[in-house]
């Protein structure tokens, strides 16, 4: 297995993704951000949840006996542990992240994916990858997001509007009927999307935060097997480059109407062929 990454934040901000590998396993999680005037109840931030949950997960993924999700309510719970005595964890705005799992085992490869980061397969003999998302988060926002989507993306309107859209959602994450993240709540391990392929029908693997996925499924400049095709030849950091480009080209939102002008952009791509 070999793994290459890139992960670069949105200009002048922490970067709130987090990627990691071993040699048989990858995670990547993307933080739910705080907009500009609004509470968490967490003095560490979202940065710190997103580093400090990913590298629980990195540590105990190779731990063979356990589920992915099993692993992941047990890091949701160390993390809680760690701050619950100096944060407020009923915060309805605590820091959360995505979470995307990946490892290889007995010849399988298992996935787990929480929330709209972006796995996708490149499954031998099949010419379409296939595309693993939890849209739930976005089904519950497309009821919200109009008044945020026609202001110009710039503007002191929109950065409000933004806020308010994040606000409202709060109220229905991880709970039935809304959308799962990795946040104080163990449970939302069991809500995740999982899965297993044996390990000689996949080519390859990308993890993608909605920074970095945004090119194919917000700016649709690429299609999947051409992201695949960009990742295996020139490289995450090419990747992530296209999207900056896209994302420059398009400064108030006009053509893609978005939450964020820029955000963080994270890529992972995994190659299972032993031909390296
Ligand atoms: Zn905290």
């Amino acid at each position: 297995m070999r793994v290459t990454f890139a992960t670069e934040a949105a200009p002048g901000r922490p970067n709130e993704d987090f990627v990691a590998a071993t040699p048989d396993a990858a995670v990547l999680l993307d933080g739910a951000g705080t907009p500009p005037g609004s509470d968490s109840g967490c003095s560490h931030g979202v940065a710190w949840y997103s580093r400090t949950l990913g590298s629980t997960l990195i540590a105990s993924i190779s731990q063979a006996a356990s589920s992915l999700p099993e692993l992941l309510a047990e890091a949701i719970k160390t993390v809680s542990s760690l701050h619950d005595n100096t944060c407020d964890l009923n915060h309805p705005g605590s820091p959360s992240a995505t979470v995307i799992m990946l490892r290889r085992r007995n010849e399988l490869i298992e996935w787990l994916v929480l929330a709209d980061s972006v796995l996708v397969l490149d499954v031998i003999g099949t010419p379409d990858p296939v595309v693993i998302c939890d849209d739930r988060e976005a089904q519950v926002g497309a009821r919200y997001r109009a008044e945020m989507d026609a202001l110009d993306s710039g503007s002191d309107a929109h950065v409000s509007a933004h806020r308010r859209y994040v606000e409202t959602l709060r109220s229905y994450r991880n709970r039935d009927g809304g959308f799962w993240v990795a946040a104080t709540d163990p449970l939302a391990a069991d809500q995740a999307l999982t899965g297993s392929m044996p390990a000689d029908r996949v080519r390859a693997a990308a993890l993608l935060s909605d920074g970095a996925s945004r090119l194919v499924d917000r700016f649709h400049l690429a299609t999947w097997r051409e992201a695949l095709d960009t990742l295996d030849q020139h490289g995450p950091a090419n990747l992530i480059s296209q999207v900056r480009t896209a994302e420059h080209s398009d400064p108030h939102g006009e053509r893609w109407p978005r939450g964020k002008t820029f955000d963080d952009a994270t890529a992972a791509h995994v190659s299972f062929t032993s031909s390296e």
